[in-house]
Parts: structure tokens; sequence; C-alpha cells
């Protein structure tokens, strides 16, 4: 049996109050999401529109729903209506449809947007010159509906830290480059989430303000 309260209260006191931690509850029973809320984890991370939904149906209404998952044009609906924070925007176009969407409900989304700082190809995110290019359009600076928090990246799957903190590394400078250049007066840009189970003590070193943490609370994937 998986310690899921043990669990938490061992990330809090390894984790500085400052860095929020993500619960990532994809393939977990809402039980396990409960029992993980009744330790006082309030912030939940999942990958599919499906699961996210079904499962904020059954759970206490105060927790923040994050979406950390691909995220395809039709499902954007349901996302912005469900979900806190979407931290897995990782094209223009997809940020273009959040932002319609978003009018349409009258709100705001909070977003991050997604690097590829992985080795791997199969990763999602934009490039440094996509996301420059975007934020330079007149298309970004006509959007009224989006508010960009930050940005997310996951690192390459490696036993090999050092690795690891190298691509932490360039996030954090990606950010920095980018809120000095273009969200010089916006506060709420101050964003970075990375590290998970494996590399969170990395992420936290290298200036994460966010981690997404699945089995090393939950327990391994089946
Ligand atoms: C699954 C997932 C996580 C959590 O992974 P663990 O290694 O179980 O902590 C974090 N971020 C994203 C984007 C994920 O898909």
């Amino acid at each position: 049996m998986t310690d899921i309260e043990g669990n938490i209260r061992y990330l809090r006191q390894q984790i500085p109050q400052s860095v929020k931690i993500v619960a990532v509850s994809k393939t977990k029973p809402v039980s396990d999401i409960l029992t993980a809320y009744n330790a006082g984890q309030r912030i939940f991370g999942e990958n599919r529109l499906q699961e996210l939904q079904t499962k904020r149906d059954q759970l206490p209404s105060d927790i923040e729903w994050h979406f950390i998952g691909h995220l395809q044009s039709k499902k954007v609906k349901q996302i912005v209506q469900h979900a806190a924070m979407i931290q897995s925007v990782d094209s223009f176009r997809l940020l273009s449809v959040i932002d319609k969407v978003a009018l349409r409900a009258g709100v705001v989304a909070d977003c991050l947007i997604q690097f590829h700082i992985a080795r791997e190809e199969t990763k999602f995110g934009f490039s440094p010159e996509e996301a420059i290019e975007m934020f330079r359009s007149a298309d970004f600076k006509n959007m009224r509906n989006v508010r960009i928090r930050g940005v997310m990246g996951m690192a390459t799957f490696t036993d090999d830290m050092e690795a690891v903190r190298e691509e932490f590394r360039l996030l954090k400078k990606w950010f920095t480059t980018i809120r000095n250049d273009f969200f010089q007066e916006k506060n709420e840009f101050s964003e970075i989430s990375m590290g998970m189970s494996g590399d969170y003590l990395v992420g936290i070193e290298e200036g994460a303000t966010i981690v997404r943490i699945g089995s090393l609370i939950f327990g391994e994937r089946g």
C-alpha cells in the first residue's frame, strides 16, 4: 500500500513553501486523490480531458486542476471550463484557440508556455525562436482572454542529473529572456514549472516555482 499521506508530508518537508506542488493523479482513482486532499493537497494535475472531468465531478470543488497533457483544439472548451491552469500550451495555434474559446466563455485562461527542452523528439513544446515570434506578433498582442503565467518544460528521461540540470537551466534562461523582453510590466509572468518525481530537487535548485509530482505521491502507475 502506498502511503499517500506520508509521501505528501515528506515532500512538503523537502520542498520550500514558496514552491507549489502539483500532485499528478493521472490513471489514479478518485479515492487516492481524496486521501491526498485530506492530507492538505489542493492542486492536482491530469493529462486527459475525460479523466479530469470524471474526477472533478466526484471531488471537492476547491481542488485546483491543472491540465498537463497535449491538448487538441476540439477539447479546449471543456478544459477552459474545468482547469485552473493549462500548463501545456505547445503551439501558437492552440493558444489562439484557447483565447477565442475563453472570450466566448467570458473568462481569462491562465496558461504556461511549454518549451521543448528534452533530447527526445517525442516531447511537445516551443523552441525559443517560435516563442519569440509568437510574442512579437500582433495576433498575440491582441489576445485578451489568455494570461501567460510562465513556462513549463519536461527534461529528458534519464538518470544523468547533470544533463537534466542543463535542460532546466536552459528553461530558466529562456524564461528570464522572455520576461525581460515581453512581460516586464506583468508580474503574473512568474511561474517556472519544472521537475517531476525523478528530478524535482534539481528543478528546485534551478529555480522551479512549480513541481509536478506523480509516482512519488501515488506510487508507480500501472
Ligand atoms: C506524468 C507527468 C508528470 C509526473 O510524472 P512522475 O514521474 O510520476 O512524477 C509530470 N509532468 C507531466 C507533464 C506528466 O505527464
